[in-house]
Order: structure tokens, then C-alpha cells, then sequence
């Protein structure tokens, strides 16, 4: 495969000097780095420093000192910190786009929308967190004389390890709420895109997050893994099935909570009466969007017998007519893979599927006269399970057409997966489509949407069963796993068990009765 350079200008906010300061704050006391790339072009962004062992542990321990003071930073003072940040954010949407596109080749479109994320994430933790932080009175078991009260203590340090397909949104989203909470984060962002979450850490520095508070450490995930989860109080993950088994085996190990959030195989059932056109449109950024590495995306498409045909005609002419090219303009509906690896991952899937059978109705190569790593937007048909891609996660812009006779057959066939992230469903009938979504073993399912609805509705909790993940971000236990749980009891005088002298049958048959009146008067 020849590779041919590609000519672009680099976003005049990226200059190399930008670059040098933002990559300063990393820790590699041994000298090493990492070549960090443009996409597009495969041309050098900057030196990245890797973290050494003794690295992560000195920033952990700048962290736990930096966490005392904030654990102690009255919460309207912590939060006041975020409604700066808010505005920040937002104000810098456009530089922040330039980071996130030339270190993950993205299209703009979509690099865009992934800025918006930590700002909706803060929204939403700035109108819940007092009251989610607020201890809670409850009651204790014996009526008046004594009570329990819930308090919420920050964990410590959360080790926060990142993915390279979101990077801003995972890196910066997920430590909102825990140092809302009052913890110190450390953050392992993916070598490949570690420049916009350092952007945004320096943003919230700006906003007023104490220096120290918010650490970065930068390696290869085998190398950094072990020390970052044996030296946090919790670990927040986002990647991929097999990573997420290694970090919670880890973490097991240290008795210390995790959440995963790890990758699907994630479906799409076209009912009947769907409205063929909205659903088309769907699958195109269902399948491509983000070049297919969303961790929601499409890779299954199920569709009745009876409207297969019509489907498969609309959507292979809407994904040959995609604008498919390097750009740091608003103009290609899809950009590159994030890296010339991975690229060839996804050309593995296809090629192994094709081997075996499967019909390529468009796409199927990479397109190395656009860029280093893209790769056609791709329909296969005929996939069956005898195919990696069919019954693993291909992260790329590759889905399959699968036709079903009856809504039961719909049903088995997007279960028939090991994987349990996020599921579609597209069908006039709100009431049957509801009904499909209950029976879908799916820890999201959007009706008459691929994710955005569900991912970006900040109030419920958004994670993964089966194999998709443990935990969920997102929603009250989105910042509540971030802390600790204080059971503050208090007896104001000694009334449980035999008073000096009582006989023991009585005072039995007293405490029974009193069970009993207690239910009977629903006090507890
Ligand atoms: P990955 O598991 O290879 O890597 C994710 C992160 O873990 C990277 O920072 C990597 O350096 C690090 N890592 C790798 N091995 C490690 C180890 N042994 N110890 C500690 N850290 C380690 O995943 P990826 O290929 O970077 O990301 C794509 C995957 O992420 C896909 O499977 C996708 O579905 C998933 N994902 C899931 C969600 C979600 O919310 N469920 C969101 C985004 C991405």
C-alpha cells in the first residue's frame, strides 16, 4: 500500500511551541517519549514524555497532599470553581476542536460535539451535586431516641485511565464529578491523544482548580497501568473488553472500587412500521459517525424481510455519497481512523469476513490517497458468527445488514451477543417499540435514535451489562461512586436489648411486638 502525503495547514492554534507547553506538566523523569501525530498527515506534534514508576507515584502523592486542602474547600467554593470552568469551556470550544482533530483525525463535525461534552457534564453536576453532597438524616431503629445520618466522603485520589476515540469527553467529563466530590484525579489519557485533556486540565487550572489537584501521567497502558491502580482509591476506565478485565482484576485485588465502561457490539432493529428515511439517516451516523469508534455505535442492523431491500438500496447510496477526506473545515461528513494500526484492524475484520463469505454491498479498502488511516465507509451482508466481525467489536466503519422474519427473531438476534452497551430501535408505534427495547439486554437503548438521546440525558446513569462494563457514569451514582459512605449513628439513650434484671422471654415477646406495631405503623 502506498501512502500519499496529504497536504494540509495545520490549525493555526496548534503551534509547536503550544504543543511543548501543554506536554511540560507530564512527568518522564526517564527521558523517554512518545512520537505524538497528526493524523492526516502521520507528521510529528510533538515528544510526548512517559511516565516512569517513581513519575506516578510522586504524582499521586501531590495529588493526596493538594486533596486535603480541597476535601476541606467549603463545596459552594469547589463548585464556584466549575461555574468558571463552565464558561471557559465553552469560550475555547474552537481550539479545543483543533487539539482534539489533529490528534485523532476525527472530522470536525463531530470533534465539535465531543467539546460540548464536559460542559453539559458540569451543568448537570453544578444543579445536583449540593444535594447529592449534603448528608441525609435517616432513621435509626428505634423510633425518636436514635438516627442514622448518610454522609459522603471523597474517596482520595481517583486514577482515571482514558480512551483515544473521546478524549476530551472521557479524559476531562468523568474527573468533573469526582473532584466536585472533593478527590484529586490522576488522568492516563491515551498517548495518542493526550493534548485536549491537558488543554482542559489547564482550563479548570484557569477557573481556579487548585495546581496539583489534577494530575496527568503518559505511557503505554501495560507500562503505567499496575502503579496508577495500585496507588488510587478508585479507578474510572473507559476502553476496550479485554483491558477492562485486566484493570478490574487489579483493582479487585486492591479492594478498591472501579467503574468500566468498556465496548459493544451494539445493534439496530428497523420494526415494520419504521420510518424508513429518519432511519436511514440514523444508521449513516449510526455506522460512521466519529469513522465508526463510538463506543454506541452501530455494527448490527436488523431489518424485516419485507422493507430489506429498500433499506439496503437508501443507505449504501447515502454511505457512497459521504464526503470522506481530511479537513480541519466543517465540510466531511467522515475523517480518518486514529491511527494507521487500527486502520489495519479494521481492514482485518473486513478481509477475514469476505474470506468467509460476506457481501461487500460498498466500501471495503482503505483509502490511502485520503490519509494515512482512513478507510472506506463499509456495508457488508451475509455475516454470520464464524466471523471475527461478526461477534466482536470492530470499532471502524464497517456494519452488517441482517434481514429477520418475525420481532421475536429481531429480539434473540440482538441478544445473541456477549456484549450489552447500547441497542436502537426504529419503529411510528411508540408503544411497540418500547416494548422490544424492555426485552433488549442493552444498558442503553434509544428509540428512534442511535445514542445521543441516552448519552446525553446527564440525569440517567449510562454504562454497560454482559460484557459492556460494570458501573455507569452519568446520573446520581455518576458522582455518588466517587465517594465513600459514612454510617453516623447515634443512641441518645440505651434502650436496645433487656433492661438490668428484665427476664429474657419477656423482654423477647416486648421486642417482637414492637416489630410487629412498627410495620403495622410503617415506621420502619
Ligand atoms: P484500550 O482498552 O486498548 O485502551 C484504553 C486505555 O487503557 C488507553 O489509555 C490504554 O493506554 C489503556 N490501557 C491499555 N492496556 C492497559 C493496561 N494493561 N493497564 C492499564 N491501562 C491500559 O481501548 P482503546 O482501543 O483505546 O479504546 C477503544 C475501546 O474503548 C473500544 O472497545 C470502545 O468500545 C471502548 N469505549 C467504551 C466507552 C464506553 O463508555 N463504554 C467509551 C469509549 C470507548
Amino acid at each position: 500500500m502506498t501512502v500519499t502525503p496529504v497536504a494540509l495547514t495545520r490549525p493555526a492554534s496548534v503551534t509547536d511551541a503550544f504543543l511543548r507547553q501543554l506536554v511540560a506538566r507530564v512527568p518522564g523523569s526517564g527521558g523517554a517519549t512518545w512520537r505524538l501525530t497528526e493524523v492526516y498527515t502521520g507528521e510529528t506534534l510533538v515528544e510526548l514524555p512517559q511516565s516512569t514508576p517513581s513519575d506516578i507515584e510522586r504524582a499521586f502523592a501531590v495529588a493526596r497532599e493538594a486533596q486535603r486542602k480541597w476535601a476541606a474547600t467549603p463545596l459552594k467554593q469547589r463548585l464556584a470553581v466549575f461555574k468558571r470552568a463552565h464558561a471557559l469551556f465553552t469560550d475555547r470550544a474552537k481550539a479545543v476542536t483543533d487539539l482534539i482533530q489533529v490528534e485523532s483525525g476525527k472530522n470536525r463535525q463531530m470533534a465539535i460535539e465531543e467539546t460540548c461534552d464536559p460542559a453539559m457534564v458540569m451543568s448537570h453536576y453544578l444543579k445536583r451535586a449540593t444535594k447529592l453532597l449534603a448528608p441525609t438524616r435517616r432513621g435509626g431503629p428505634v423510633p425518636l431516641v436514635t438516627n442514622s445520618t448518610e454522609i459522603r466522603q471523597p474517596k482520595g485520589v481517583v486514577g482515571i485511565i482514558a480512551p483515544w476515540n473521546f478524549p476530551f469527553a472521557t479524559g476531562i467529563s468523568d474527573a468533573v464529578p469526582a473532584l466536585m466530590a472533593g478527590n484529586a484525579v490522576v488522568l492516563k489519557p491515551d498517548n495518542k491523544t493526550a493534548l485536549s485533556p491537558l488543554y482542559g486540565i489547564r482550563l479548570l487550572e484557569e477557573a481556579g482548580l487548585p495546581e496539583g489537584l489534577f494530575q496527568v501521567v503518559c505511557g503505554e497502558g501495560p507500562d503505567v497501568g499496575p502503579t496508577l491502580i495500585d496507588n488510587a482509591d478508585y479507578v474510572m476506565f473507559t476502553g476496550s473488553t479485554a483491558t477492562g478485565r485486566v484493570i478490574g482484576e487489579r483493582a479487585g485485588r486492591n479492594l478498591i472500587g472501579c467503574c468500566l465502561e468498556l465496548g459493544g457490539k451494539n445493534p439496530m432493529i428497523v420494526l415494520p412500521d419504521a420510518d424508513l428515511a429518519e432511519a436511514v439517516q440514523g444508521a449513516v451516523f449510526g455506522a460512521f459517525g466519529n469513522t465508526g469508534q463510538i463506543c454506541m455505535h452501530i455494527e448490527r442492523i436488523y431489518l424485516p424481510e419485507s422493507r430489506y431491500e429498500e433499506f439496503k438500496k437508501a443507505f449504501v447510496a447515502k454511505a457512497e455519497a459521504l464526503d470522506v477526506r481530511a479537513a480541519y473545515d466543517f465540510g466531511p461528513e467522515m475523517g480518518s481512523l486514529v491511527s494507521v494500526d487500527h486502520m489495519q484492524r479494521v481492514k482485518s475484520h473486513v478481509d477475514d469476513a469476505v474470506a468467509k463469505g460476506a457481501n461487500v454491498l460498498c466500501g471495503g479498502k482503505p483509502r490511502p490517497d485520503l490519509g494515512p488511516a482512513f478507510f472506506e465507509p463499509t456495508i457488508l451482508e451475509g455475516v454470520t458468527k464464524d466471523m471475527v466481525c461478526g461477534v466482536t467489536e470492530t470499532f471502524g466503519p464497517v456494519v452488517a445488514l441482517h434481514k429477520y422474519r418475525t420481532v421475536d427473531e429481531a429480539v434473540e438476534l440482538a441478544n445473541d451477543t456477549e456484549y450489552g452497551l447500547n441497542a436502537s430501535v426504529w419503529g411510528v408505534d411508540l408503544d411497540g417499540a418500547r416494548a422490544v427495547a424492555a426485552r433488549i439486554e442493552s444498558g442503553n437503548v434509544n428509540i428512534n435514535d442511535i445514542l445521543a438521546t441516552a448519552y446525553a440525558s446527564k440525569g440517567t446513569p449510562s454504562g454497560g451489562v454482559k460484557t459492556s462494563g460494570v458501573g455507569a457514569r452519568h446520573g446520581d451514582q455518576g458522582l455518588l461512586k466517587y465517594t465513600d459512605v459514612k454510617n453516623l449513628a447515634v443512641l441518645k439513650k440505651q434502650v436496645m436489648g433487656p433492661r438490668p434484671g428484665q427476664d429474657y422471654e419477656k423482654y423477647v415477646k416486648s421486642m417482637i411486638s414492637g416489630l410487629k406495631l412498627m410495620r403495622k405503623f410503617r415506621i420502619r
